[in-house]
């Protein structure tokens, strides 16, 4: 049988506002636990929340930049359950007026667009975090009212490569807006992934099961492919899928169930009476609209306009904001007219160090200006690329300049054949045999011949010039 997944995508994003949704508390990260809570957030009686505007701005901000449209008369309302880590007893939330809906975001998936449809995005407030400890069990309250947006993607992604496409797309755009730090790992960014397998060609959804705990997109990556075969497995059994909550297991890198539809909550919403409906203004939505950035599709489309780079290349260059900047500083200054030769470098053993360090190309030390007096070596043919490439880390790990550093270490090439004529001469001398060779049109022989003067010139010799040379004195002979 033929099965196709369905998936769709929930990402929770922490805005990067200074306080909370609803009252002044700060959202600084990694503070003594309970140290930012007030009556507010602590949901004391008779305490009031006041919305944050910039929580506000940015949930529009995204919405805007996701294509959606903005519901201009919305509200807030109360989401009802139980849970140690919510001391309200509710969040307050969005539920049929959200700020932001039928929006999408365009993936490259082999090299082809496809559209993924976003559903909603709306404010919510974040609940605190349980610290489980041998026998007891601690809440703290410091994330509780956080500002949170729930992105909601419609069931239009196929694959798991597809959703991590998706992720990485939504990422990308996130920090240009800077609306977020996306921060898997301080939880600044969660995504819940639902997915259901049917027949290729059938049109009805099968039953989906919603997967959690994954705390990377290639952790989102390997427990959609872990549950497409189990959903597999057991249709092909025979039985059928439940509908489920199961958590993603790091260690034995499988899903497992958490708990089942009948468990399922109800979550009694109701209009947030402490926070009366309002109307963002037409005006209010265009002021926003204008604060949104070249966002990267936009930027990778005039980076191959301007600079004739390909989609693929320009695509890399243009994932981070910050990165993007530096490498348009370098496409710009570079003195060719033809741009490859340094968005190479850039995508090339550039960005190879900044990910061996854990970093971006920002975060390298290396200026613009540094990389383009090094590649200028390599162009005008003075240090061999490998050496540059040799170079470059060093200009990292100790910044120094591509200069100093060539000087020091003596790299400069000789491409004077007066210089070079001694070696050349010896290595014709002493290879007959490749000499015969290569007059017989075997190119080996050449690239032995460059070898052996090489050698003799401690490999300081221009092996371009050293080719040139041999080429025109063999022909002579
Ligand atoms: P719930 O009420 O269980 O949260 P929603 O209808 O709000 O479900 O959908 C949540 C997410 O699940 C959305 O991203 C949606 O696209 C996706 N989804 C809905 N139905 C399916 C399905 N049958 N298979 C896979 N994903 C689905
Ligand atoms: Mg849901
Ligand atoms: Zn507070």
């Amino acid at each position: 049988m033929n099965y196709e997944a369905v998936i769709g995508l929930e990402v929770h994003l922490h805005l990067k506002t200074k306080t909370k949704a609803f009252c002044g508390c700060s959202t600084e990260f990694g503070n003594e636990p309970n140290s930012q809570v007030c009556p507010v957030c602590l949901g004391f009686p008779g305490s009031l929340p006041v919305l944050n505007k910039v929580a506000l701005d940015y949930a529009i901000r995204t919405g805007l930049a996701l294509n959606c449209k903005i519901q201009e008369f919305t509200k807030f309302d109360r989401k009802n359950y139980f849970y140690p880590d919510l001391p309200k007893n509710y969040q307050i939330s969005q539920y049929d007026l959200p700020f932001s809906r039928d929006g999408f975001l365009d993936i490259n998936i082999e090299g082809k667009p496809k559209r993924i449809g976003i559903t909603r995005a709306h404010l919510e407030e974040d609940a605190g975090k349980l610290i489980h400890k041998e026998n007891t069990s601690l809440v703290d309250f410091n994330r509780t009212g956080i500002p949170l947006l729930e992105i909601v993607s419609e069931p239009d992604i196929n694959s798991p490569q597809e959703a991590y496409e998706y992720l990485t797309a939504l990422k990308s755009i996130l920090e240009y807006l800077e609306v977020s730090d996306c921060d898997m790992e301080k939880g600044s960014l969660r995504c819940d992934a639902n997915i259901s397998i049917r027949e290729k060609g059938q049109k009805q959804f099968g039953t989906k099961a919603e997967l959690k705990n994954m705390n990377s997109f290639k952790g989102v990556k390997d427990a959609l492919q872990f549950e497409i075969e189990r959903q597999i497995g057991v249709l092909e059994s025979g039985e059928k899928v439940i509908q489920e909550t199961r958590l993603w297991d790091t260690k034995e890198l499988k899903t497992v169930s958490m708990r089942t539809k009948e468990e399922a909550k109800d979550y009694r919403y109701f209009p947030e009476p402490d926070l009366p409906p309002f109307i963002i203004s037409v005006e209010k939505i265009a002021e926003i609209k204008k604060s949104i950035p070249e966002l990267p599709k936009e930027k990778m489309l005039r980076f191959v306009k301007e600079f004739g780079l390909s989609e693929y290349d320009a695509g890399i260059l243009v994932a981070s904001r910050r990165d993007s900047e530096y490498a348009e500083e370098c496409l710009k200054a570079y003195p060719s007219k033809d741009k490859k030769a340094i968005a190479n470098w850039l995508i090339g053993p550039l960005l190879s160090e900044a990910n061996n360090r854990n970093s971006n190309i920002c975060g390298l030390k290396v200026l613009p200006k540094g990389l383009l007096e090094l590649v200028g070596f390599v162009d005008r043919q003075e240090i061999s690329h490998l050496s540059a490439k040799a170079v470059l880390t060093e200009m990292i790990d100790s910044a120094k300049g591509a200069s100093a550093i060539i000087k020091e270490k003596n790299l400069i090439q000789i491409s004077d054949t007066g210089s070079l004529n001694a070696a050349v001469e010896e290595a014709i001398k002493e290879n007959a045999k490749s000499v015969a060779d290569y007059k017989q049109g075997k190119l080996n022989a050449l690239m032995f011949l460059v070898g052996q003067v090489m050698k003799k010139s401690q490999g300081k010799a221009n092996p371009k010039v050293v080719q040139e040379m041999l080429k025109r004195r063999l022909a002579d002979a």
